[in-house]
């Protein structure tokens, strides 16, 4: 693997910069493989990296049916943070964020994680109520989460408008300064180049259409645009599609797939230090390192695989920025998109095992599974490697649903995630 330092960058511009070879190779599908994962997404990529890295299997193929990263990983708001309500929940993300302050120096990749601080606005006496309940519970487990006042949040985030005559006013805020942001493609390039350079084959343009089993009812292998791959092993990582390729198996998830929007501003200079959130509005904003305003809205209320929101989402999003930031109000917005997000009855993931022997899923992520890409793709590996879940990951069942053991993040919020 080409290795990043600064030598190397000194000594390849001594060349004009005509030297760096491709980060990782262009593979055409094997017969067979010990292991294949669907999706090319962060999630993906990372679970091949940690079968290699961590257990070993390095004869695995990542499956992506478009390029890498043009999911969800890269067309998401990139907010990381840790202060989920429930222990299993808050084991989950917390593993997660551990990893990302490590990540760069695992992979030799900047992948841009800036611990800025994550704001959650309270706009009501529920979300008061709610807030200070994840900070108590936060830190039972160990997760930073505290208490701000309408001004003490001001003095953190100076663009905020705290006039408590307006249609939202903000009556206090949770902070995670632990929190904060990445740069989503650096997360799919620098898995890519990792899992690559130790053997896994990255197969773009790549799309599963069926899955095999045998006369045992276990997983035999994967038809795809490319042709039949076989495997014992398959990892489906897929997000907004995992029912869809699930379904392929004869497994139905408890899932929902509904489009999830965001936008960005033309690029200014910096002058928004950290990640506001406000779940009452489902307006969330932070200001990536172009400059560009970073803002993302809440999901569309049908279901859908469109790859664009209602404008009426973004449209109010926009309004209740404006009313929370009034100096943006003249700026102009470069360019919106959405993705398809896969989300549970209690919104959290599932991370398990399925009744087909040698299929495994890792979906049911919603609006919220970037911040998790470390530690979700760590534990699936796990999964997929012993055939056990990690016990960090125990919980995170499909037959949680059937069971009525939730870990019910939704109703803990009182919003989508
Ligand atoms: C607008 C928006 C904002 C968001 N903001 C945040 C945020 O601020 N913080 C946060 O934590 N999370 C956020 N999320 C959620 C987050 O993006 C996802 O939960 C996370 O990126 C999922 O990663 P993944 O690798 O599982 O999925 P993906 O990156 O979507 O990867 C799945 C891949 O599977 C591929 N695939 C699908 N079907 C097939 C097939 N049949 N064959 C082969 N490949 C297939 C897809 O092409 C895709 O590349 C947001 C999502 C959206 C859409």
């Amino acid at each position: 693997m080409q290795r990043f330092s600064a030598l190397s960058l000194f000594r390849h511009g001594l060349g004009r910069h005509q030297g760096w070879k491709p980060q990782w190779r262009q593979a055409s599908p094997k017969p067979t493989y010990d292991a294949i994962i669907v999706g090319g997404g962060g999630h993906g990529l990372g679970a091949a990296y940690y079968l290699a890295k961590v257990h070993g299997i390095r004869n695995v193929a990542v499956l992506e049916k478009g390029w890498i990263g043009g999911g969800n990983t890269g067309r998401n708001t990139t907010i990381i943070r840790s202060n989920y309500l429930f222990d299993e929940s808050a084991r989950l993300y917390d593993h997660a964020v551990k990893m990302w302050e490590g990540l760069s120096k695992e992979l030799n990749y900047n992948v841009m994680f800036s611990q800025r601080g994550v704001m959650m606005l309270a706009h009501n006496v529920h979300d008061i109520q709610s807030f200070k309940r994840h900070i108590h519970a936060n830190r039972i487990n160990g997760v930073d989460n505290e208490w701000l006042t309408p001004e003490a949040a001001k003095a953190y985030c100076p663009p905020l408008n705290i006039d408590p005559k307006v249609r939202y006013p903000v009556l206090g805020a949770a902070l995670q300064r632990r929190g904060g942001t990445a740069r989503h493609d650096a997360v799919a390039w620098g898995y890519a180049r990792a899992a690559d350079a130790l053997g896994v084959d990255i197969i773009e343009n790549c799309e599963v259409t069926g899955i095999r089993r045998d006369a045992s009812g276990a997983v035999s292998g994967v038809e795809t645009t490319r042709g039949l791959i076989a495997s014992r092993r398959i990892g489906v990582s897929a997000a907004g599609h995992s029912s869809v390729i699930m379904d392929m198996a004869g497994v139905r998830l408890p899932l929902e797939s509904y489009p999830l929007q965001a936008l960005v501003s033309e690029p200014v200079k910096p002058v928004f230090p950290c990640v506001v959130m406000s779940n009452t509005i489902h307006a969330y904003m932070s200001q990536s390192d172009k400059g560009e305003l970073v803002i993302g809205a809440g999901t569309d209320v049908y279901t859908s695989y469109t790859q664009r929101g209602g404008l009426h989402i973004a449209t109010h999003t926009l309004e209740a920025i404006c009313e929370l930031f009034p100096q943006f109000r003249r700026m102009r917005m470069l360019r919106n998109w959405g993705g398809i997000v896969d989300v549970t009855p209690d919104r959290s993931p599932i991370i398990a095992k399925t009744p087909v022997p040698g299929l495994y899923i890792n979906c049911g992520w919603g609006t919220g599974g970037f911040k998790a890409t470390p530690g979700a793709a760590h534990l699936f590996a796990h999964t997929i490697a012993r055939d056990e879940p990690h016990p960090i990951n125990a919980s995170f069942t499909m037959e949680r649903f059937r069971d009525g053991f939730m870990i019910d993040e939704a109703a803990a919020a009182a919003v989508a995630h």
